[in-house]
């Protein structure tokens, strides 16, 4: 297993390598995978339809982030189980809980 040095600086942001968010992405059917209860989704989960080539483009509509849902630098990892596919307005709330 190879060690991205980016991904070691940048924390978040770019640490998952792509076949892990290709698989979160099937995982997640392509929509937002947050059920964080504070966000108040009317059916738990929010479910936003999210486009695959938008990742990142948060001025576009449909666009997203794979999210570490334990950050990177409270000791969480890049695997798969630890990625959360997350709509941009999620991915905003969520940046103050540290990555
Ligand atoms: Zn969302
Ligand atoms: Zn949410």
């Amino acid at each position: 297993m190879s060690v991205n040095p980016v991904g070691e600086t940048e924390e978040s942001r770019v640490a998952f390598t792509n076949e892990t968010i290709l698989r979160a992405w099937q995982r997640s059917g392509g929509k937002c995978e947050c059920e964080r209860i504070s966000h108040n989704h009317n059916f738990r989960r929010c479910n936003k339809t999210l486009i695959w080539g938008n990742r990142g483009k948060d001025w576009m509509i449909g666009s997203w982030e794979a999210h570490h849902k334990t950050a990177v630098s409270v000791g969480g990892s890049n695997t798969l189980s630890n990625c959360e596919i997350l709509c941009i307005d999620c991915h905003k709330t969520t940046r103050s809980y540290g990555g």
